[in-house]
């Protein structure tokens, strides 16, 4: 454990700290500004150039929390992804990919690089055998995510890195999951580390953002492309975010903390079939998980048993609320296949091991008794063998 670990809290609160240089207010000040003096200090301070003072200063706090030099604040999660993407790939270049991502990247690949003529694999299984098989010479980046959603499945970060340090090939992995707290995958030679700032970052389910951090040669090459594409942040919403983030430690470690609990909980129900969650020894990528991660994380997917109505259970929850996005303070629950993954015919989610009754859950920062006790109950209520 590094000493940048055990002050996480502090780094949290104050990394990237922009004073108050009138008043000594506690808080950052907004500039709001779209027009600055260009006379200066020779910079020209823009928001879509993402280089005012909020989206400077939060840029700061996010390469502190990833352990990179740099970092870039995006619109949105996908703002970020596809300046990343549109940056390092051009005609004829090779990507590949984990198979099991985020719906929308995994959409953007397919709608864009098709009219682009970007060539991309897609890899169910990502390991040095299987990445060694679709290397071609075009081969530019490796984008993975990891744990995934919504099996949790768990990638081996420092293979992947070490197998395209070897190759000259550009890593890139969507941390939006386990977020800066329980996974720094730059530790481990990860080039371009990606947040959905939307989910944990925010944690509030009222903010939409996106992160890249990675060393200053890559930022400023990202920058190049992503002011073309003009996918910048609102400074309002940069310090909301920051604000945000300043609890990130705090929020992480309850959700985490309350989702190994919940884990161990549903494993010994006996009308769940099927618990996804690294931190289980149960899972098959336990070992990989505590390898590589500082914690495992707030999220976690089941399946019921077939006495048990699904579409019954999530009306029957009163406080984990069904809703599709993830990782704020509250808990909430999707059905994938409806939702996240209804984009993918149902044979590709066959395929990817998620069924009909597999349910993804973001446990929240409530009591977890008063969770257990809403999942028990709604159980009860939706057991088609009972009534
Ligand atoms: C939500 C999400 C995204 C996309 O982020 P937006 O802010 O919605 O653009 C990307 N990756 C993961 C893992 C996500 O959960």
């Amino acid at each position: 454990m590094s000493s940048k670990k055990r002050s996480i809290h502090t780094t949290c609160v104050h990394a990237g700290e922009l004073k108050d240089p009138i008043y000594g207010g506690a808080t950052a000040p907004i500039y709001t500004s779209t027009a600055y003096d260009y006379r200066s200090d020779g910079t020209n301070l823009y928001p879509r150039y993402m280089n005012t003072p909020n989206q400077v200063a939060l840029a700061q706090k996010m390469a502190a929390l990833e352990h990179t030099e740099a970092g870039l604040i995006f619109a949105s999660g996908m703002a970020a992804i596809s300046a990343v993407f549109m940056t390092y790939l051009k005609t004829g270049d090779h990507i590949i990919l984990q198979e099991s991502i985020y719906g929308g990247t995994s959409h953007f690949v397919t709608a864009e690089f098709e009219k682009t003529g970007i060539n991309y694999t897609f890899l169910s299984d990502i390991n040095e055998e299987t990445l060694a098989q679709s290397c071609t010479d075009h081969t530019k980046m490796i984008y993975i995510e990891t744990p995934s959603n919504p099996l949790l499945k768990i990638t081996d970060i420092g293979g992947v890195s070490a197998f395209a340090k070897a190759k000259s090939i550009i890593t890139a992995i969507d941390n939006t999951f386990a977020s800066p707290i329980n996974q720094n995958p730059a530790d481990h030679g990860i080039d371009l580390v990606i947040h959905s700032a939307t989910k944990y970052l925010g944690g509030h389910s009222d903010i939409t953002a996106g992160v890249v951090c990675a060393s200053k040669d890559y930022i400023h090459h990202i920058w190049k492309t992503a002011k073309n594409y003009g996918g910048s942040i609102s400074d309002q919403t940069a310090w909301m975010l920051e604000r945000s983030i300043k609890t990130l430690g705090l929020r992480v470690q309850r959700q985490t903390k309350n989702a190994k609990k919940l884990a161990k909980f549903l494993e010994k129900h006996p009308q769940v079939t099927q618990v996804n969650y690294p931190g289980l020894k149960s899972h098959p990528d336990h070992k990989l998980a505590k390898k590589q991660m500082n914690d495992y994380g707030g999220m976690l997917s089941f399946e019921l048993d077939k006495s048990i109505n699904h579409e019954q259970f999530v009306s029957h929850l009163k406080t984990i609320k069904v809703a599709l996005s993830l990782a704020g303070v509250e808990s909430t629950i999707l059905a994938p296949a409806v939702t996240s993954h209804s984009l993918l015919t149902a044979d590709q989610r066959t395929d990817q091991g998620i069924s009909d009754r597999l349910l993804r859950f973001s446990v929240g920062i409530e009591e977890v008794s008063v969770l257990k006790a809403d999942i028990k109950r709604a159980i009860k209520k939706s057991n088609t063998l009972d009534s």
